[in-house]
């Protein structure tokens, strides 16, 4: 999959702005700069330096007024001799400065290519590869704290004391097959044990972050559910109206639900309200029912809407159905008129705040009942961890080191021959290789890079 060619793509979005960049990356780099950029040559410009000049086309017409750096091998992102161009930010300009530098021998790159050189020349690791999507999607400050961490170095570092707890442990007991006891000692199966016991209980604790590190990264689905006209719309409209922190709106939403984005508490919300769906989702009929239920299946918190100056419909009961207690959040909404519910809401349901969405008061409350909801779950010390696991790749690794390291405690405990133990022990280290990238099959390498942006 490696290819040493010189790829060139624009660095920044499509669309008009202050400055647009053109990246290349190869060994023709400075080469592809000299045969387009008048104002210095090539080899007078120091690496890492701006320099001012014009771009200019075959015969000799000027392209754009530009700047222009060469950063060069090892010590460029890519690792390879990189030159960025920063044109004036308009399509077409890109549009001729892209197609200047195809001209000459670059070869326009694949999404996340840039980044998968990186990896390949050994400037990132898998882990941090894969981090520097997550802070450029990041949708939170809490959530781009953890994709910097990432892309740092973080999760790497822990991943690499488990795999060297590993490695210590197999060197152990390889020592113990290869050679007799006489010559290197007896082996202390206890001590072994201890150790990798204490790195079972260290994973342990890494994949109790997952929950967290998935919300941070996804976001929080909450979903607001109820029968036709307790105002779940006013609710959503309000909510969106008292959060200053509304982001865009999220691409591929479906239509049958209306989506938004907020920000509660430093976690990104997905706010869903299913009132857009009045028409087909009624829950007298099996179909609604149907749906409603996979929409409550897909929530990580369900906003219960009830209103609160009527008493309980059938309909309330069957929407009440359909929620797990403990991921609903009851919503009485309508307070500003007589509120008949308050006493006791719904069977069942213990969590619940009182709202007027006309009104707009309550939501404090609410908003605060959602953030205490996974916070609470968070108490364990997530946040407080300094690393924190957000890939279900990665979630999905370290599941399988534990598992082959707590079944590597467990045959030891049963006397099992030292080369099974050492199996165990291999298959912990090469799952977690697929973490960092040592051990990750090329078409899972080319999935994750593909799911890059072009250019970075
Ligand atoms: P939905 O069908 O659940 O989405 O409900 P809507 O948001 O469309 O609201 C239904 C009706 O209830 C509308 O006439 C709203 O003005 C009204 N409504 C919504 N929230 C409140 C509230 O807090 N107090 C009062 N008095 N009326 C409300």
């Amino acid at each position: 999959m490696f290819s040493t060619d010189t790829i060139v793509a624009p660095a920044t979005p499509p669309g008009e702005g202050g400055v647009g960049i053109i990246r290349v990356s190869g060994p023709l780099s400075a080469q592809l700069l000299a045969e387009t950029f008048v104002g210095c040559p090539t080899d007078r410009m120091r690496s890492h330096q701006l320099y001012h000049g014009q771009l200019r086309a075959a015969d000799g017409s000027q392209v754009d007024e530009v700047l222009a750096v060469i950063m060069r091998t090892p010590h460029s992102y890519t690792g390879e001799d990189v030159v960025e161009v920063h044109c004036h930010g308009g399509p077409q300009i890109m549009r001729q400065a892209l197609d200047l530098f195809l001209s000459k021998g670059g070869r326009l790159a694949n999404p996340g290519e840039f980044t998968q050189r990186a990896f390949l020349n050994g400037r990132l690791d898998l882990s941090q590869a894969e981090a520097v999507i997550n802070v450029i999607r990041a949708r939170s400050a809490e959530a781009c704290q953890v994709a910097l961490g990432q892309l740092n170095g973080r999760l790497s570092q822990r991943v690499h004391r488990f795999a060297n707890h590993t490695r210590t442990a197999l060197a152990l007991i390889e020592a113990h097959i290869d050679f007799p006891d006489d010559e290197v000692g007896s082996l202390d199966l206890t001590a072994v044990q201890r150790e990798v016991a204490a790195t079972v209980e260290d994973m342990t604790r890494l994949l109790d972050t997952f929950d967290t590190g998935r919300i941070l990264r996804d976001g929080i689905n909450l979903l607001i559910l109820g029968r036709p006209n307790v105002g779940k719309s006013s609710l959503m409209n309000a909510m969106l109206g008292e959060a200053r922190a509304i982001v865009t709106e999220i691409p591929g939403t479906t239509r049958d639900t209306l989506e938004e984005s907020m920000v509660l508490g430093g976690f990104p919300i997905r706010l869903i309200d299913t009132a857009g769906v009045r028409d087909t989702d009624n829950l007298i009929e099996q179909e609604g029912v149907r749906r409603a239920k996979d929409k409550v299946g897909m929530a990580d918190l369900v906003l219960l809407v009830l209103d609160a100056s009527e008493p309980l419909k059938e309909e309330d009961r069957l929407a009440a159905s359909l929620c797990a207690p403990e991921k609903t959040l009851l919503v009485l909404n309508k307070v500003d008129r007589p509120n008949i519910l308050e006493d006791q809401p719904l069977e069942g349901f213990l969590r619940h705040v009182s709202v007027s969405a006309k009104l707009e008061q309550g939501l404090e409350a609410l908003f605060e009942a959602v953030v205490t909801h996974f916070d609470r779950r968070v108490v364990a010390g997530d946040r407080r961890e300094d690393v924190v696991l957000s890939e279900r790749r990665h979630q999905e690794a370290v599941l399988r080191a534990r598992h082959s390291l707590m079944r590597f405690l467990e045959s030891a405990q049963h006397a099992a021959p030292l080369e099974c133990l050492s199996i165990e022990l291999r298959e912990a280290l090469a799952a977690l290789g697929q973490i960092t990238g040592e051990t990750t099959p090329d078409d899972i390498l080319e999935q994750i890079f593909s799911e890059f942006c072009v250019g970075k």
